[in-house]
């Protein structure tokens, strides 16, 4: 079976876990978490970073501390994971959906304007797959209608938009380090931002909202979302090999560029945009409406060739649970609703290798 992630863990990874229990220090009190917050948030070019347990609570936290409460609007794309739209549910708000771009398949920036009422809060930006969203005119959108504007980096760690680091947009940055992005702790996320009173506000709420001084008594009701010294160690020896790690995605990305782009059913994740060159998180795939053939179906052929593969997101507007909720109520969102009956994504993990690649892509070029 190829899998369709595999982590590479072969750096400083081990030498930095037996620290940790040569020392005893394990839990989030230990000397790692600092490090890795400093490096991590150094390189976005942000003063504060604030290590969680897991890229949800991150997004969970940045929500409230960027002060987002009760009805307020917070406008996201509708192709995302859930995590982004139960943060605002949780913290009381209300996720207003934008369709994507078919071609990035990012939030289509020129939609939000239209959906901003006297109760949006903030903008939701969400770089989905391996190019970011269109952040200048979105930033000029948060600037007139004095939105904050909260940037899910989760996907695009290490990634540029116009040279600019993505995770140093906006009023707070959040990331996942699952073991499928770019760099993994296992579980883990991590909060970037610049102001002094956001970052106080995610360290108060990652940690039960303990006071210093009368610790057990509490004026807020925070969360555990403590990262680990454990998780921390990883992280940093991950971290030290972001740039390989870029690298590595860029080629697998430029091989099945290669061995892909004259299959006429399929469309392939774009190469470039004008401020971005692609860095492929996971390599999509979105199957022609005329090729006679679904992602569902393309999924199960490449399964019995043993090859793994994930279908795309499910778009919000279509989920059980929100229909439940009455939200998002005969709201439709073609595009999205199109990536992700068509659209699924092959095995692009770090540990991909190149004979891997090659066998997808014949397997591929078999079924279209
Ligand atoms: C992975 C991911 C998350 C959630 O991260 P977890 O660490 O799995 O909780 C949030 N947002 C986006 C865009 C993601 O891809």
């Amino acid at each position: 079976m190829i899998p369709v992630n595999e982590p590479l863990l072969t750096g400083n990874e081990k030498k930095y876990l037996e620290e940790c229990i040569d020392t005893g220090w394990i839990s989030s009190e230990g000397p790692f978490v600092k490090k890795f917050e400093d490096e991590f948030s150094q390189r976005a070019g942000r003063k504060y970073g604030i290590a969680v347990c897991n890229g949800t609570a991150a997004l969970e936290a940045a929500v409230i501390a960027a002060g987002i409460g009760k009805d307020d609007e917070v406008i996201m794309p509708a192709f995302t994971i859930i995590s982004c739209a139960s943060a605002v549910i949780r913290a009381g708000g209300i996720p207003v959906l934008i369709d994507s771009e078919s071609d990035t398949w990012n939030m289509n920036v020129d939609q939000i304007e239209a959906k901003i009422t006297s109760r949006t809060k903030a903008i939701m930006a969400v770089h989905i797959y391996g190019l970011p969203v269109d952040m200048d005119p979105l930033e000029k959108l948060a600037l007139k209608h004095n939105l904050k504007i909260i940037e899910d980096a989760a996907e695009l760690i290490g990634q540029t938009y116009k040279g600019k680091q993505c995770g140093s947009f906006g009023d707070v940055s959040t990331f996942s380090f699952y073991p499928n992005k770019h760099i993994t702790t296992g579980e883990g996320g991590m909060i970037l931002t610049d102001d002094e009173e956001t970052a106080e506000k995610c360290r108060s709420l990652r940690n039960l909202c303990f006071q210093p001084g009368k610790r057990f008594v509490h004026d807020e009701l925070g969360f555990n979302f403590r990262m680990t010294n454990l998780q921390a160690a990883l992280g940093l020896a991950q971290f030290e090999r972001l740039d390989e790690f870029i690298e590595k995605k860029r080629h697998t990305g430029k091989m099945y560029n290669e061995g892909l782009n004259d299959l006429k059913n399929i469309r392939l994740p774009m190469e470039k945009t004008e401020y971005s060159d692609n860095i492929y998180w996971v390599y999509g795939i979105v199957i022609k409406r005329d090729a006679g053939i679904n992602a569902e179906e393309a999924m199960k052929k490449l399964a019995d060739q043993k090859i793994g593969t994930r279908p795309f997101f499910y778009p919000m507007n279509l989920q059980p649970v929100f229909k439940k909720m009455n939200l998002f109520v005969n709201e439709k969102y073609p595009v999205a609703e199109e990536l992700s009956e068509m659209g699924f994504y092959i095995p692009s993990g770090l540990a991909i290798t190149e004979d891997q690649i090659n066998r997808t892509i014949e397997c591929i070029r078999e079924i279209f």
